[in-house]
């Protein structure tokens, strides 16, 4: 039996269909890229902005058109908010029950009934263990750790697809870091809002960390994927000082620099208490790089206020951002906001912010030029290597060295967006 798999979202996204395909593998299926010969298609739908929604709809035509006696499934966050929107799927399986995809296909090839498994998703659920174990390249590997999302910023539909927080047990975290230790040389720590780990557990996210690091001693780093500014407390940041295995990049969501917007997002910040914050990492940790996510054109966006922000990522130097103009979902309290910003100003504000994103990034990654890093080696060929350094930006070693070898380098220039080095020995 053949399947294919298709993600449309996130790196959550992305580890969850993994390892429904390391289910199906296991089973003897095998993965082909070619959906018109496939018994099955797995669409990992994604509902963060409206053209995802629509794609994750578009490919699920496509696939049932391409091959109709394939079984499709339509899987994830746009899929429990929307199944209606489906008709075409067999099987529809919103934020729970993914470890039993291969159970759903092999029923539907029997009987030949759809199956919806849709949440409640207002109620508490439990933490899905989904383990993961093909990853992109050999050096890096994902952890997701937890899931859902108690926030409700006012423009964003997570709560409502993946429902409560919920958190891996500590245990079996630390377990899974230990095995992933064992074939590769970082791990990722993941989830939705991976800063509110374990709450139900009473452990918090340093905790764990620290507990990984002592249990997995031959882990080289441990990255976390993001971390709001309020989970960065007194805990995390000590640990973060005082423990080199963990990298020096943080992906701290800042969403807009300008306080009656954050207000408006019902984000629990404002710009004063962001830049106090980044500041005090910089002070205890002066290597680390800090980048943000922002959301431009949010309702009621003035050009003042747009403005405002520009000049806030500026003044906090972050090394680079992930910038996403507003998209309205239904169901959620900004969509009933007037002041709905029209789609070429929220194109042209994401086109300057993102051209500011790129001279943040140029700029920051020229600091380093005369500096030494540290590169962990993804890939290598005769006569050079590559890989990232702790603060996650791309380096390219004028020499070989072994994939997963941890490698002082000396940098020497920049080509576009990746920095040159020599090994720092020489
Ligand atoms: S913290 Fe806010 S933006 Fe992030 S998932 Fe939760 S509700 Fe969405």
């Amino acid at each position: 039996m053949k399947f294919q798999v298709i993600n449309l979202g996130c790196k959550v996204n992305a580890y969850e269909a993994e390892s429904v395909a390391a289910l199906l593998e296991e089973r003897g299926w095998t993965r082909i890229e070619d959906e018109s010969a496939c018994d099955a298609v797995l669409i990992f739908t994604c509902a963060v902005t409206n053209t995802a929604a629509q794609k994750s709809r578009q490919m699920l035509h496509r696939a049932k058109r391409s091959n109709p006696n394939a079984v499709t499934a339509a899987v994830g966050c746009y899929a429990e908010l929307d199944a209606e929107a489906m008709p075409e799927a067999d099987i529809i399986v919103g934020s729970q029950n993914k470890h039993r995809i291969p159970d759903y296909i092999e029923q539907v090839q029997r009987d030949h009934q759809r199956i919806i498994r849709i949440s409640d998703l207002s109620r508490p659920v439990e933490f899905e263990p989904l383990k993961m174990d093909h990853f992109e390249d050999q050096t890096r590997a994902y952890l997701k750790i937890q899931d859902g999302c108690n926030q409700f910023c006012s423009y964003c539909i997570i709560p409502y697809a993946r429902g409560r927080e919920r958190s891996m047990a500590p245990e079996a975290a630390i377990q899974e870091a230990v095995r992933l230790s064992q074939s590769h040389h970082e791990i990722v720590l993941a989830g939705i809002h991976t800063g509110r780990y374990g709450r139900e557990y009473g452990v918090s996210l340093a905790q764990l960390m620290k507990r990984m690091l002592a249990s997995a001693e031959q882990l080289q780093r441990l990255r976390v994927s993001s971390i709001e500014m309020s989970e960065l407390d007194e805990e995390f940041l000590e640990l973060f000082a005082s423990e080199p295995r963990i990298a020096r990049h943080l992906h701290i969501p800042l969403q807009s620099g300008c306080d009656s917007v954050l207000k408006r997002m019902n984000r629990p910040y404002d710009t004063q208490a962001y830049y106090d914050k980044i500041n005090l990492i910089r002070r205890l940790v002066p290597e680390v790089s800090i980048s943000a996510d922002l959301i431009v054109g949010f309702p009621q966006e003035t050009e003042e206020e747009f403005e405002s922000t520009l000049a806030f990522v500026e003044k906090c130097q972050l090394s680079f951002l992930h910038v996403f103009p507003y998209s309205m979902r239904k169901g959620t309290p900004a969509a009933e906001m007037s002041g709905q910003i029209p789609n070429d100003i929220k194109k042209q504000r994401a086109a300057r912010m993102i051209e500011r994103s790129h001279q943040l990034y140029d700029a920051y990654m020229d600091q380093w030029i005369g500096r030494n890093a540290e590169v962990l080696i993804e890939s290598e060929s005769e006569e050079e290597s590559q890989g990232h350094a702790s603060q996650y930006f791309p380096i390219r070693l004028n020499e070989r060295a072994a994939r997963g070898e941890l490698v002082d380098v000396h940098i020497t220039g920049r080509e576009q967006h990746v920095l040159i080095a020599e090994s720092a020995k020489k």
